[in-house]
């Protein structure tokens, strides 16, 4: 880590930081440099409530923008992002992989969440997760991270996007008016807000089965508050002819 030991601090009450001793351009420019590292920027950011301030409204975002450019335009060109703390939340989203604590009903015990290196988000796969009522929701998701063997009925896929405008969306306002309740006890992996069950709205369409490569009827999906989506999936296995053209091809 660049920035100087002397830097760090464990309580904000005598952190030498507020004294300004190390200007937010500078650390702007080690983390520039840094190419926005994530495991820095929490690192740094679990010592220091000076420093998680401009994490919080700098660094996440620069992060978000370089790791997901036109995304975090679209994003952005609504303004849904420019809140304190959600660049954050959207950093993590971008690089971890929730697992799955208890909340399941299907068959899938505890997993847990890892980082990934890198995730390719789509909003034309997006579009797949919207009932057609809801399909002029902008959606981002990501493709799923398999975990093959990890259930009890075989193969898992976790998937995760974001809503863009999630506070004008039709997703958001259907919920509410079907009175959709919020899940008494789990929150979201990446901003702690509720979430609502999707499977229990019945909004989660078949082509979401389709995209994900999944069993019918074995997708859960929860949105929290801010418009992140989590969701798990039992897959499919490969079917006997993609593994005979795959061998084919080695
Ligand atoms: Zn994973
Ligand atoms: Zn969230």
């Amino acid at each position: 880590m660049l920035v100087p030991k002397q830097y760090r601090c464990t309580h904000s009450a005598s952190c030498i930081c507020i004294k300004g001793h190390l200007s937010e351009d500078a650390i702007y420019l080690v983390f520039r440099h840094l190419n926005w590292n994530p495991r820095s920027i929490a690192l740094m950011s679990c010592v220091c409530k000076w420093f998680d301030e401009i994490a919080k409204r700098i660094l996440w975002k620069e992060f978000c923008r370089s790791r997901a450019p036109k995304m975090m335009l679209d994003l952005q060109s609504c303004g849904s992002h420019s809140v304190d703390g959600s660049w954050k939340a959207l950093g993590k989203l971008l690089i971890y992989c929730s697992g799955f604590g208890h909340r399941g009903v299907f068959n899938i015990t505890h997993i847990p969440g890892h980082f990934v290196y890198r995730t390719r988000f789509s909003r034309t796969s997006g579009k797949s997760f919207l009932i057609p009522q809801c399909r002029t929701d902008d959606l981002y998701v990501s493709d799923p991270c398999e975990h093959l063997d990890q259930g009890d009925d075989g193969d898992v896929g976790f998937f995760r996007g974001v809503f863009k405008s999630f506070p004008i969306s039709s997703v958001r306002k259907m919920l509410i008016d079907r009175q959709v309740i919020l899940h008494p006890t789990e929150v979201c992996p990446y901003c702690k807000a509720k979430l609502w069950n999707m499977l229990q709205a019945k909004m989660i369409p078949r082509s979401a089965c389709i995209r994900l490569g999944a069993y019918d009827d074995s997708i859960e999906c929860y949105v929290c508050l801010n418009g992140h989506m989590v969701g798990a999936c039992t897959l499919l296995p490969l079917s006997d002819s993609e593994e005979a053209s795959d061998l084919e091809q080695c």
